[in-house]
């Protein structure tokens, strides 16, 4: 494989030459860079034709990178106008400028109010928000968790909530200690359930082979649907 640069339409264009048989171009992330995959001896202006021809999609794909980079940004800050997830429905967040130092958050329908300091950051702001998605945790998996054991046929021996990057849930089998990622607090409650069964049925079977596939199936006939939903919903990259 070779890989050269040439610049097109006042933009990159990375270049790999491979023995394949057509060309693939791909918008990539985060950036927005053009990168071409080519036959060996394709020559330049058959690339540049076929960069031409697909100029349109290029330029879609590209605006749809900016407009989710913008959304990411706007996700960290925490200020009024930004849209929040609960349990799956779409909320506007309203922020408030407190007097004194006390910080709170409730919902009021499709809005969630959060009042704090005025000298609050962005990071202060974001904790006292990941606190209130934790309440609402709290106030469902003292429900929730033995309908899941019943299922199943195990219990947890503790079960914690956690802000976790890159996994839904964890379960320790020795100690059957399960956490759950803060974070299900945004998407569909079905999202949670799913989750909990996920880690409770790990004290059958600790990894995610055949034996442990049969049983979800038996637990939690929609896990796939749910799991494909949740992963594409996430924002573990924000
Ligand atoms: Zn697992």
């Amino acid at each position: 494989m070779t890989e050269e640069i040439f610049p097109y339409a006042g933009q990159v264009v990375r270049l790999r030459r491979k023995r394949i048989k057509n060309m693939y171009l791909r918008v990539q992330k985060p950036d927005g860079h053009i990168e071409i995959s080519a036959p060996l001896a394709m020559k330049r202006a058959q690339i540049e034709a076929f960069l031409r021809q697909n100029t349109a999609w290029v330029q879609r794909k590209q605006q749809a990178l900016r407009e989710r980079a913008a959304r990411q940004a706007l996700a960290r800050e925490y200020l009024t106008g930004q849209t929040l997830l609960v349990w799956g429905k779409p909320c506007k967040l309203v922020v408030r400028t407190a007097k004194g130092r006390e910080a709170s958050v409730y919902r009021q329908g499709e809005r969630i109010l959060l009042t704090v300091p005025a000298y609050a950051t962005a990071e202060q702001r974001c904790e006292i928000i990941n606190g209130w998605y934790r309440r609402q945790l709290e106030q469902v998996i003292p429900k929730l968790m033995p309908r899941c054991e019943a299922i199943v046929g195990k219990k947890a021996a503790e079960c914690r909530i956690r802000n976790m990057k890159t996994r839904w849930g964890t379960c320790n089998v020795v100690k059957a200690r399960v956490w759950l990622n803060l974070q299900l607090a945004k998407y569909n409650p079905e999202a949670l359930e799913y989750v909990m069964l996920h880690e409770l049925t790990h004290l059958w079977v600790p990894n995610h082979g055949p034996a442990f596939k049969a049983r979800m199936d038996k637990y939690c006939p929609g896990w796939r649907r749910i799991r494909k939903e949740l992963n594409e919903q996430a924002a573990f990259s924000g």
